[in-house]
């Protein structure tokens, strides 16, 4: 299995409950290492961009103003299959359906606030990663 990266994001309900470290322990133990990460207060027009493709969901409006509500950590985590690694621990987009032993069935608050993103395909993952890091903040 190759090694490839994916993008995550430590979402404003799970800095705000100061799960930042809790969440990225459990990143790390499903065999993923952070290899860049910063705390970022987001803006609406960085949210609303990220996720454009969203954007005639009825939900969007509200995931913006969650997704500005406070800090986030934006990440780019590395490790063999990365991406469906990190959708595995992350769990169901819903936490009432996520796994036992997920990050949102752990700490989930809500559908929306649902603690943190990660990239869906290394397509867009490598598309994400370019929204948030430069090359250089990058360090394998
Ligand atoms: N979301 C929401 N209501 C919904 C579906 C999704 O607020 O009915 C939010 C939630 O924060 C989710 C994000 O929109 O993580 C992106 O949705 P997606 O379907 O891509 O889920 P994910 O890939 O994050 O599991």
């Amino acid at each position: 299995m190759a090694v490839t990266r994916t993008f995550s994001i430590i979402k404003p309900d799970a800095t705000r409950r100061n799960l930042t470290g809790a969440v990225t322990k459990m990143l790390e133990e499903a065999g993923l290492r952070v290899v860049a990460s910063k705390r970022i207060q987001m803006s609406k027009e960085q949210a609303e961009g990220f996720y454009e493709v969203h954007k005639e969901r009825p939900f969007f409006n509200d995931l913006v103003s969650f997704m500005v509500s406070g800090p986030v950590v934006v990440q780019v985590l590395e490790g063999e299959d990365a991406v469906k690694r990190n959708r595995d621990v992350m769990g169901a987009t819903n936490p009432a359906d996520a796994a036992e032993g997920t990050i949102r069935k752990s700490y989930a608050e809500s559908i929306e606030a649902n603690s943190v993103h990660g990239s869906d395909s290394d397509e867009n993952a490598a598309i994400e990663i370019a929204y948030f890091f430069k090359p250089e903040e990058i360090v394998g």
